[in-house]
């Protein structure tokens, strides 16, 4: 049997997404107990310790079936964020969510614009579903908004657009992000990631889910993996016009989001305090990392996110592998197609400060 000849002809040609390294396989790989991960974007806090004190009772009801329709968590999406229940949608990861919308709306024959150095998972789920994807060159690291404006084809179904934008950390001005939902033809979707909202709108102004009155072609996925500590549950989710959302349901699994995410998730939503000083460490670490590097000479792309992408000013391969004998995992965006930089997250003021000893001892200027 060939199973080449058998597999769908988008999903032959696809190379897995690649994961940043776990730190209990460096740990056992050098013997070490202390490894520093600054790779993936975590929230160094951990989830609201109310998760923590609370989650054992939902664990004494996993042996039945999650709430398949999220029913409390939605109701407090919908409280919180002033939406209606029936505008949101649950995903395994907002990573679910942005599958939903590829599923949904795009198959062969049809065409989905992402913007080059933008979020490695859209040309996997385009190409996945046997679409087109169009890849738009960034201007200075980030979304050329016009460039993709052009680049719509008759068959162009979908824009993806990622703000902040990992792995860059480009982020789009509100009025510039607004006149470009305006130009969009009606009937072309935008999917905007805001998985990085809460850092950005601490910092500035960013869109939010108001807009979605003006613009029905436009879903917005967010995600509790970042600010909200809740990478190991996988929740994210989705508010869009009651119409789209019914549709991302119909290709949703029935228990995609476990008992324990929406728990957490719900918890997670609730604690106000514990967000503000999440957000309030990565604001004060983050410019601490911008100056330190900057002082060791590396040039950082500016960021609205919880990292910073920086010229490393050699093969991020060769410095990342560096880093790793030394005990710390950060990101090389060689896969970007930025093969001189790396990424590394806001971690813990301990954390970073390893880090940046680190990267003066390891790397050559
Ligand atoms: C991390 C990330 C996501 C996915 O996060 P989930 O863990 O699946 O919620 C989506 N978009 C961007 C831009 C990200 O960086």
């Amino acid at each position: 049997m060939d199973l080449k000849k058998l597999v769908n002809k988008g999903i032959d040609g696809l190379s897995p997404y690649e994961p940043g390294k776990p730190i209990e396989d460096l740990e056992r790989e050098l013997g070490i107990k202390n490894a520093v991960k600054l790779a993936s974007n975590e929230n160094p806090l951990g989830p609201s310790p109310k998760i923590i004190d609370s989650i054992e009772m939902i664990l004494k009801e996993t042996h039945r079936y999650p709430d398949g329709n999220a029913t409390r968590l939605k109701a407090k999406i919908a409280n919180k964020f002033n939406v209606l229940e029936d505008q949101v949608t649950i995903g395994n990861g907002s990573n679910d969510i942005i599958e939903f919308v590829a599923r949904s709306f795009l198959g062969p024959g049809d065409s989905a614009i992402y913007s080059e150095h933008a979020f490695a998972v859209y040309p996997l789920v385009v190409q996945a579903v046997g679409a087109k994807g169009i890849e738009v060159p960034a201007k200075n690291f980030s979304h050329d908004l016009n460039a993709m404006l052009d680049s719509i084809e008759e068959s162009t179904k979908l824009i993806f657009i990622a703000n902040p934008n990992n792995p860059t950390g480009s982020f789009i001005e509100y009025s510039e992000l607004i006149d470009f939902l305006e130009k969009v033809p009606e009937d072309v979707l935008v999917l905007l990631d805001q998985a990085y909202f809460e850092y950005s709108s601490y910092e500035t102004k960013d869109i939010d889910f108001d807009v979605l009155q003006r613009f029905s072609n436009l879903v917005i996925s967010r995600s509790f993996s970042k600010a909200y500590g809740l990478a190991g549950y996988r929740v994210g989710f989705a508010v869009s016009s009651k119409e789209m959302a019914d549709y991302l349901n119909r290709v949703r699994q029935p228990f995609n989001a476990n008992s324990l995410a929406l728990y957490a998730a719900e918890i997670a939503l609730g604690d106000e305090k514990f967000i503000q000083k999440c957000l309030e460490l990565n604001h004060e670490q983050k410019k601490i990392l911008f100056t330190e590097l900057g002082s060791l000479g590396y040039e950082c792309l500016p960021s609205r996110g919880n990292f910073i992408s920086f010229d490393c000013k050699e093969d991020s391969k060769d410095a990342f592998n560096k880093l790793l004998l030394e005990g710390v995992i950060v990101r090389s965006l060689t896969v970007y197609k930025m093969p001189n930089f790396l990424r590394v997250s806001v971690g813990l003021p301990e954390e970073n400060q390893i880090f940046l000893e680190k990267i003066e001892s390891a790397l050559s200027k």
